[in-house]
């Protein structure tokens, strides 16, 4: 069993999967395996347009999915991020939000300071994942107060 890595990054990224295509998560391992010469998946979590999370990469390795920004990430992409013309498009599906949004959650839990960015933050070259990833930072915590049905300060101030 090998140490947590510091994890201080979240990096969301597409599969460049055009909508009406499919790319399900054993093709995406098959693809970073034989085309990419990896030794398995480069994300930690692949979310499909179901919303199922299949878990890729355990958390405590090192992905290769950023360049330059792996040591100290974790990888999610999800199944599209292309139109049908091949243009790049937010084409998450309701499901994959939920599914992206829940995923997200559990992990800051574990991992607090870390921030979820998107591919494109970190090497604007690159349009991956087609939509505004930082936002989720937000939605992430207006979720909390939402769901704020129990007191969450239980170590309050000393009196
Ligand atoms: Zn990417």
């Amino acid at each position: 069993m090998s140490r947590m890595r510091t994890i201080t990054l979240i990096v969301i990224h597409c599969s460049a999967t055009p909508e009406g295509r499919s790319l399900d998560f054993e093709a995406c391992r098959m693809e970073h395996v034989r085309h990419r010469g990896f030794r398995d998946i480069g994300y930690h979590f692949y979310i499909t347009r179901d919303g199922e999370i299949h878990h890729g990469r355990a958390l405590e390795r090192i992905g290769a999915h950023c360049k330059g920004h792996n040591r100290h990430s974790l990888g999610i992409c999800y199944e599209g991020g292309l139109d049908v013309k091949g243009q790049p498009a937010d084409t998450r599906t309701p499901q994959q939000r939920q599914g992206m949004l829940c995923l997200l959650r559990q992990l800051k839990r574990q991992f607090p300071h870390a921030l979820i960015v998107g591919h494109h933050d970190l090497d604007p070259m690159k349009a991956c994942p087609c939509f505004e990833a930082a936002k989720l930072n937000s939605e992430l915590l207006t979720e909390d107060n939402a769901e704020e049905s129990h007191p969450q300060n239980l170590e309050v101030e000393p009196p």
